[in-house]
């Protein structure tokens, strides 16, 4: 989560009440930081990933695993390690100390590397170890039954048929007032209680997370779920179930723990300046909704299989602090204006000052707050920024502290962090902190986490090696914006990976002339071979000096942004794909991306040790994508079903929980093998030879 402050939080009319200040005085710090930082240029190819844990405590006389509640204790051990390791170590070497940090679920962990990797080959292949250690650290300052597990959701989550947390708890927190989720499942921290608290009455109701229910063989039809208490009456809120909320046929989830308690897998990388940045953000948009298909890790929530495989849409709903008539279905009378998404959604507006950016791929409503706008467009920022910012400035301010209400803007950066940081959409724009040490950061946050450390570092290291392509072969992947939401639809299907096809741009390459794109993504992954971008990329020195040398200029304002027609239609430029065609290639027609990463690879001179390691890692993307190899969500899904005490009813029972935990434990620690999940224990050992 972001930056956790100290202090009182207002409750939400008083925070309400300062909404506007928060927004004028985000944008004052915005515009005070962009005068210092514009020109930024030059900052390193950093980048880093985060991994979230859920601790699991195992009652193995019960057959029963749980969620430890035991957070804040865990972090105060690592804290106490760390503090002690840093000390023994030289200073030089104590930035690569892991760090750990809080989430949401108090059942949940954080981690990130000590200090942000580099990109080169050499680096990305001790991406893997340092997850590792970080697994080891977590797990050697837990007790002897808990765990760290990367599960993106916990099955149990919420199930009302016995306990799920240790200490068992009942469900009736004034915070969430859930029928399922006791507030003591929620970060004690006031920010955490607050935040739901006020999404919820800022909302007029409790958010209603409905994940169509995965009809097996004795699912009834219609589902109407009997685990739902609707006869309770603690709270006004405990009517909204019985009267609509809960829709049939769906897995009903009433509180934002239930979005916010899955994990994720997101990766951040550090851009030479605010063009290279904007760029990057651009061009892993239409990668986001893919990364969410091909990671997909979450296919059952409270205690039922679902009919989706990943968590997007229920963290979305999970913080959908939309009014009645904000989200269209009351006329306006108090709100502002109609909000097409949540604020957890994918993203709206292409950025880049780009000639390839064209205006008509902007197809996406996008909504602004239209004071910030004409302010920021005043103090001379371009038309594309200044409405990216003026769409995250709809939302209001969630958690005020009543200590940091006026703030000198010429220091801080909290108003405009409560805004940026409560929009959590598939990527995120990051400027550089004050401070001067970071640089201008893009976020790419769809992925669901994975149960190995393998395929966390291979689906990280395959995002970093791609954002190298795109910038060293100046890689062009737009599509209309709304193309890319219709993926993230699709992403979410069940076995999306093969039962869907996905928008993408035929011709990537824009090289010029064009012949010379011809010649390039000609023969699938052959173009290993070729040389993308002429000689641009034979060597990483040039490649990247070119690259930077070419970024496009940077007028500080672009005025009229009119439909392009000498380019021809925007539909003739993208089709429909496989997700094996768009990974691994279609013949002469894509390259694929593995194809294009190969080709970064080539254009590298990489000795063949650290080659042959990238290569594993490519190969289970490579693998998920034709099929080869099951997702993680596919995965659970058959060892629910094919489980003895499966009744094919849907139901994840507490001993189907515990033997499915123990046996991702078992495959993550490389005691077993996972037969069409992950390459052989054999394979795996190669890694170590390399
Ligand atoms: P948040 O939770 O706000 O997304 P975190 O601090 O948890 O942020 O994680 C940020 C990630 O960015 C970490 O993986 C970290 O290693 C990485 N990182 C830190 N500094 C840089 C940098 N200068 N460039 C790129 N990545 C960075
Ligand atoms: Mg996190
Ligand atoms: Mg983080
Ligand atoms: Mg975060
Ligand atoms: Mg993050
Ligand atoms: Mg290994």
């Amino acid at each position: 989560m972001g930056l956790l402050s100290l202090g009182t939080p207002l409750d939400w009319p008083e925070a309400q009440a300062l909404a506007e200040h928060v927004r004028e005085h985000g944008i004052t710090q915005f515009l005070n930081l962009w005068a210092k930082i514009k020109d930024r240029r030059g900052d390193g190819l950093l980048w880093g990933d985060e991994i979230e844990y859920i601790v699991v405590a195992f009652d193995d006389g019960a057959h029963d695993a749980r969620l430890s509640l035991r957070q804040a204790e865990i972090l105060g051990v690592l804290a106490q390690s760390d503090a002690e390791t840093r000390a023994a170590l030289p200073a030089g070497r104590a930035a690569d100390i892991p760090t750990f940090h809080p989430e949401y679920g108090r059942f949940m962990l954080e981690s990130t590397p000590g200090a942000p990797y580099g990109v080169a080959p050499r680096q990305l292949c001790l991406v893997e170890a340092n997850m590792r250690l970080r697994r080891r650290i977590a797990r050697k300052h837990l007790l002897p039954h808990e765990l760290p597990v990367t599960l993106t959701s916990f099955p149990r989550l919420g199930v009302t048929d016995a306990p799920f947390t240790e200490p068992p708890l009942e469900a009736r927190g004034n915070a969430s007032r859930s029928l399922f989720l006791p507030d003591e499942v929620i970060n004690p921290h006031a920010r955490f209680p607050t935040l739901t608290a006020n999404i919820r009455k800022r909302r007029g109701a409790k958010v209603a997370i409905n994940m169509p229910i995965f009809h097996d063989t004795n699912t009834p039809r219609p589902f109407i779920d009997p685990s739902i208490p609707r006869g309770r009456d603690w709270f006004p809120e405990d009517a909204e179930a019985a009267a609509g909320a809960a829709l049939p046929d769906h897995i009903y989830m009433d509180a934002m723990g239930f979005g916010m308690g899955c994990c994720c897998l997101q990766t951040t990388f550090q851009a030479c300046s605010v063009q290279e940045a904007r760029t990057v953000y651009d061009q892993l948009i239409p990668v986001g909704p893919l990364m969410l298909a091909l990671t997909a890790a979450s296919p059952a929530y409270r205690g039922y299989l679902a009919d989706v495989d990943c968590r997007w849409n229920v963290i979305s709903a999970a913080v959908d602090d939309r009014t009645k008539e904000e989200r269209g279905l009351e006329p306006l009378k108090h709100s502002r204006m109609v909000m097409p998404k949540s604020r957890y959604d994918s993203v709206d507006s292409y950025i880049a000052q780009d000639p390839a950016n064209r205006p008509e791929y902007n197809d996406n409503p996008l909504p602004v707050d239209e004071k910030v706008q004409a302010r920021l467009e005043a103090a001379g920022i371009d038309r594309l920024l200044a409405q990216h910012l003026a769409h995250l400035f709809i939302r209001d301010p969630l958690v005020i502290f009543s200590e940091m209400v006026d703030l000198d803007d010429e220091q801080s950066m909290d108003h405009f962090e409560n805004i940026q940081s409560t929009n959590w959409q598939t990527m995120r724009f990051k400027p550089p902190p004050p401070g001067g040490q970071i640089g201008w950061r893009v976020e790419f946050r769809s992925m669901e986490v994975q149960i190995t450390d393998f395929e966390n570092a291979a689906f990280s290291v395959f995002i970093v090696l791609l954002t190298r392509a795109i910038l060293s072969f100046h890689l062009n992947f737009y599509m209309p914006i709304s193309k890319v939401d219709e993926n993230m639809a699709r992403a979410h299907v069940r076995d999306a990976v093969h039962t869907q096809k996905y928008f993408f741009r035929k011709d990537v390459l824009r090289a010029r002339p064009r012949h010379h794109a011809r010649d390039v993504s000609a023969g699938g992954r052959g173009v290993r071979s070729g040389t993308p971008r002429g000689s641009r990329a034979s060597s990483p020195t040039r490649g990247t000096s070119a690259v930077r040398g070419t970024a496009s200029p940077a007028p500080s304002r672009t005025t009229s942004r009119a439909p392009s027609p000498e380019l021809g239609p925007v539909e003739d430029e993208y089709a429909e794909f496989t997700m094996n065609e768009l990974i691994n290639g279609k013949g002469a027609e894509f390259p694929g991306l593995i194809g294009l990463v190969y080709s970064y690879l080539d254009s590298l001179n990489i000795d063949v040790e650290t080659r042959c390691e990238m290569a594993l890692y490519l190969d289970l993307v490579s693998k998920r994508a034709s099929g080869e190899l099951m997702t993680t969500a596919t995965w659970i899904r058959n060892f629910v079903r094919s489980h003895p005490a499966y009744k094919f009813d849907s139901v994840v029972s507490a001993e189907i929980n515990y033997d499915m935990i123990k046996k991702l434990d078992r495959i993550e620690r490389g005691e077993e093998d996972a037969p069409g999940f992950l390459v052989s224990l054999a394979h795996e050992r190669a890694l170590d030879l390399c």
